[in-house]
């Protein structure tokens, strides 16, 4: 688990890369600057950990690209403090980065092999999020709701109505929606009933999957 001074400078690199691609938020780049991402990827993709792409992780899935983790950081706005639930853990790199930024970070994956391999590397890496569970993002994490903010990191074909209704009000979903490509879609909840709308350009995630193993 190692962290050199090449590794940082590597991120310098790319939170540099992130500012003229327009991320100004920066609480956000400062979590990037801080978690080390290639400790988050196969060994065998470690040279290549400070370039802003997506690689592959276990499971058929990806790590999503650093430009992405912190487009949808910055639509989060977070705040210490707040409760986030993330849907696809994954490699875990954007729980990270949300833990960094000072929130506690609720966090379901469905391959259990990634959730395992991710319970195991953050507290290795003294990251701690408040909860990791196996099981269905569709479902949200109705034990532990309301959330503050809710973030989704695989492609949804539609927007599962368990994440809406987990959401406080006031509070913001980030997710992308859509089955080849995604639409980078905001909810902010303005009451019990009305649900506010916004949306940013096109992405590509994995898909958020249902009723399958
Ligand atoms: N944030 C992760 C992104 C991983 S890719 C990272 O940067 O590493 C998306 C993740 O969503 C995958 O790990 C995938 O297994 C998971 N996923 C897909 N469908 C899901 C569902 N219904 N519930 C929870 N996780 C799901």
């Amino acid at each position: 688990m190692n962290d050199s001074l090449k590794h940082l400078g590597k991120r310098r690199q790319l939170i540099e890369l992130l500012r003229t691609k327009g991320i100004s938020d920066e609480t956000v780049l400062e979590a990037m600057l801080k978690i080390p991402r290639h400790l988050f990827l196969n060994s065998s993709f470690e040279d290549f950990a400070y370039e802003d792409k997506a690689f592959p992780i276990a499971a058929g899935q990806t790590i999503s690209q650093p430009y992405t983790v912190a487009f949808q950081s910055q639509l989060l706005q977070v705040k210490p403090e707040e409760k986030i639930l993330e849907i696809g853990t994954g490699s875990g790199y954007q729980t990270a980065v949300l833990c960094a930024m000072g929130a506690k970070v609720y966090s379901v994956e469905r391959q259990v092999d990634l959730f395992k391999q991710t319970s195991l590397l953050l507290p290795k890496l003294n990251i701690r999020p408040k909860h990791l569970s196996f099981g269905d993002g569709y479902k949200g994490l109705p034990t532990f709701a309301p959330f503050d903010k809710i973030i989704v990191t695989a492609g949804a074909p539609v927007v599962p109505n368990a994440l809406l209704s987990q959401l406080k009000i006031g509070g913001r979903l980030v997710i992308p929606v859509g089955v080849n490509d995604q639409i980078m879609t905001l909810y902010i909840r303005q009451t019990e009933l009305r649900f506010e709308k916004h949306e940013f350009g096109n992405f590509r995630f994995v898909p958020l999957l249902e009723n399958k193993s």
